[in-house]
């Protein structure tokens, strides 16, 4: 396994960054996860946009042009040999020292790894998983916009401890107003007599590449789609609910606080979404 750090590609024993790292000290920088598909690095572009309007927002100086990154992500993924995999992303404001002063990180630290993906079993997407709502709360709006994807996940892992303490594998977190945000790692979507809902970004949820991508298909496939708020009382009663992310691509939710939703198991439309889905990310993608 080869690792891209900064301008090299070095093994994992290797791969190291300075303790010095704001990213390790703060949380202070920005990341994606991209998937590669059949040796495509799926929706190339729309995860590069995202990110550097991310290193835009928080005035984080990116040390390799646009182009250089996507021929950084294509090189390392050509150097790991692997068709189907997940690709992490990772710019940090670089080494400091122990102040919060960005300035003080003269170069920011780039870093990319490939690897396999573990993924929900193929069961999981016909019958849907189990989640519940937890008590962690997105703050909105806040400096952590949801709109940058940025290092400081320690919301999402607060949300993941309790989707653990509760023996699922994903979990509703709503905003401090009380209306549904997203998940710890992924969108939310439900859908109610044949309409399908998502929470617009305002409400907490990170723009999604495949929440944006569900939209379009949407869109395609003659779904009305509305993103609008909408609260717990609409999951229980929804007749489907579905994730979407770059992992675990479009997931059915077959119960939710111990409702079950719609027959549970993924309902008619979350499976034609999935199944349009797996059909771009065949045909999409930066090789
Ligand atoms: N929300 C959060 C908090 C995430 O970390 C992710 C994964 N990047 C998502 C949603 C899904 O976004 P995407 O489809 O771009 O992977």
């Amino acid at each position: 396994q080869w690792i891209y750090l900064d301008g090299n590609y070095v093994t994992k024993e290797d791969a190291k960054v300075s303790v010095y790292d704001h990213g390790f000290l703060y949380g202070d920088g920005i990341f994606e996860g991209i998937r590669i598909y059949n040796g495509n690095i799926f929706k190339c572009k729309e995860h590069l946009d995202r990110l550097y309007d991310s290193a835009k927002s928080i005035m984080l100086n990116m040390p390799l042009t646009y182009s250089e990154m996507q021929e950084a992500l294509v090189e390392t993924v050509r150097r790991n040999g692997l068709r189907d995999g997940y690709i992490r992303l990772v710019v940090s404001r670089g080494a400091g020292d122990l102040g919060l002063d960005p300035r003080r990180s003269p170069k920011a630290s780039v870093l990319i790894i490939v690897e396999q993906l573990s993924i929900y079993p193929e069961e999981a997407y016909r019958n849907g998983l189990k989640t519940v709502s937890v008590s962690t709360r997105r703050n909105v709006p806040d400096a952590l916009n949801p709109k940058i994807k940025s290092l400081n996940y320690l919301n999402n892992i607060l949300v993941k401890i309790q989707a653990n303490l509760a023996g699922v594998g994903e979990a509703i977190m709503l905003n401090s107003q009380g209306y549904v945000a997203e998940g710890s790692s992924d969108n939310i979507f439900i859908v109610k007599r044949g309409i399908v809902y998502t929470p617009p970004c305002y409400c907490g949820a990170l723009e999604g590449i495949t929440r944006a991508a569900i939209i379009a298909l949407c869109a395609k496939l003659g779904y009305t789609l509305k993103e609008e708020p909408f609260t717990l009382h609409d999951v229980y009663v929804a007749d489907e609910v579905f994730f979407t992310g770059t992992a675990a691509e479009v997931i059915a939710v077959r119960e939710v606080d111990a409702r079950i939703i719609g027959e549970g198991k993924a309902g008619p439309i979350t499976t034609h979404l999935l199944q349009e889905f797996r059909g771009i990310v065949e045909v999409d993608g930066v090789s």
